[in-house]
């Protein structure tokens, strides 16, 4: 029998703010992390969701994968 971890989801949320300088007036806007993901899905989910979609067919889906 094979089975997931209870806990499998791991969220970061960035929140990038602008602002504007006192003195300048110049706009600044916060930037990303150098590591993060520059999508919204995660090295880990993509590559789970890569197996469910290419080993396991994704049968269980009404929308299969399709690349
Ligand atoms: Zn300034």
């Amino acid at each position: 029998m094979f089975d997931i971890p209870k806990s499998m989801v791991d969220i970061t949320e960035y929140r990038l703010f602008t602002g504007q300088c006192r003195h300048c007036k110049e706009t600044v806007k916060a930037q990303k992390p150098e590591n993060a993901s520059q999508g919204i899905i995660g090295p880990n989910l993509l590559s789970y969701i890569g197996v469910l979609a290419g080993q396991y067919h994704n049968k269980y889906s009404k929308n299969p994968i399709t690349t």
